[in-house]
């Protein structure tokens, strides 16, 4: 079990009108009717109920997930909308995948005679998408001749199976390296172009959805990191300022004091303190997922940059201030203030990681909730 912090002043606040200008951008850029959010793994760590919560305000027309209880999680939180289940479910969950109407991945023929047996008692047929594996190597059907023989399968079984979907996955759209994309294209073109259509083509990521759209099928797309807020090619084809960062991280002074030269500061006391400093405590730390390379990244308070000293603790971090500020000052780690503003893509700077790698990890620890 783990704990939510409700009895501190530390929240990551889910900005409503950056998801709903974000998924407009992404609708617009991709030509796209229907648009899936991705929010697997914890909607990258931004907060499954938050971030669908805010997707279904902001407009998106499905919710993507990678396991069988993230789904779950959402038709058990009241979440009527299309779900998409985009990894392999093991064959004997199939009654369930059908009884929460789960758009289901299926990636062999093997795994729909594996699920048949399963589905004797269910109340409605599996909506089936077929995943093709063009060139991912992750999942998926790899031969024409095995396509087809599902899709027999699927029609000589109509109360068992429901052909709803055909997709696959792009291992690189993003990038001005378009040579492997193609290549994967093609073979779509190959395996699909003469296979009966389904209701729900779906091929673009969010770095086919807004850099191959005039290339592909876009009426169905499934978006993550665009919708995040991160430019999927981080910024090589366009400027991310036509996104809005989503995420904001607030909390507040939970200790003051003023320092002498040559105070240690944290663990290994590898920040020495200056004569005088004042330095400040926030009640955040690696043990909500943070980082310890944001040892030397900024924080803001009162509009200005402050930075982080010494190594980050599990559940604290030291920044310097500029005077003696009172307690319950607010600092902001993610989000702006004033004329300031720390986003993902400055922590992905400074540490090396991708902006997702670092948003994975934000744990439950972190109390969320959607702002305006
Ligand atoms: C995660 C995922 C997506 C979303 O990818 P982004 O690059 O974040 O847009 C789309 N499709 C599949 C199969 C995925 O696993």
């Amino acid at each position: 079990m783990s704990v939510t912090a409700d009895h501190r002043p530390t929240k990551l606040y889910i900005s409503q009108h950056a998801v709903t200008h974000n998924l407009a951008e992404t609708r617009k850029a991709a030509h796209a009717k229907t648009v899936f959010l991705a929010v697997k793994a914890n909607a990258y760590g931004f907060g499954l109920l938050e971030m669908s919560r805010a997707a279904v305000n902001g407009g998106a027309d499905g919710l993507a997930v990678a396991v069988l209880d993230e789904a779950l999680a959402l038709r058990q939180h009241g979440f009527t909308i299309p779900i998409l289940v985009m990894s392999i479910v093991m064959p004997q969950y199939a009654e369930e995948l059908a009884d929460n109407d789960l758009i289901t991945t299926v990636a062999s023929d093997q795994w729909l005679h594996d699920a048949q047996p399963y589905l004797a008692q269910a109340g409605q047929p599996l909506k089936v998408s077929m995943g093709i594996d063009t060139g991912m190597g992750r999942i998926g059907y790899r031969s024409r001749a095995e396509m087809d023989a599902s899709l027999q399968f699927m029609q000589a079984h109509p109360d068992d199976f429901e052909y709803y979907g055909l997709m696959t996955h792009f291992s690189q759209a993003d990038s001005s390296e378009v040579d492997y994309f193609h290549k994967q294209l093609a073979r779509w073109h190959e395996l699909t172009d003469t296979f009966p259509h389904p209701p729900m083509v779906h091929v673009a990521n969010s770095g086919a959805a807004m850099y191959h759209a005039d290339e592909i099928p876009t009426d169905v797309i499934r978006a993550g990191t665009v919708v995040y807020g991160i430019e999927p090619s981080l910024g090589e084809l366009r400027d991310a300022s036509y996104l809005e960062p989503v995420l904001t991280l607030t909390t507040q002074l939970i200790f003051v004091k003023q320092m002498h030269a040559g105070d240690g500061i944290s663990y290994g006391h590898i920040y020495e303190a200056k004569e005088g400093e004042w330095v400040g405590t926030i009640p955040l730390g690696y043990g909500d997922g943070l980082t310890r390379r944001l040892t030397g990244a900024e924080v803001l308070v009162n509009g200005q940059r402050c930075q982080i000293l010494g190594k980050l603790a599990m559940d604290a971090m030291m920044i310097r201030l500029p005077g003696p500020l009172p307690l319950g000052t607010k600092v902001t780690v993610l989000g702006r203030d004033g004329d300031e503003e720390i986003t993902l893509d400055e922590w992905a700077d400074f540490t090396g990681f991708a902006p997702w790698e670092l948003s994975i990890n934000l744990n439950d620890r972190l109390i969320r909730e959607i702002s305006e």
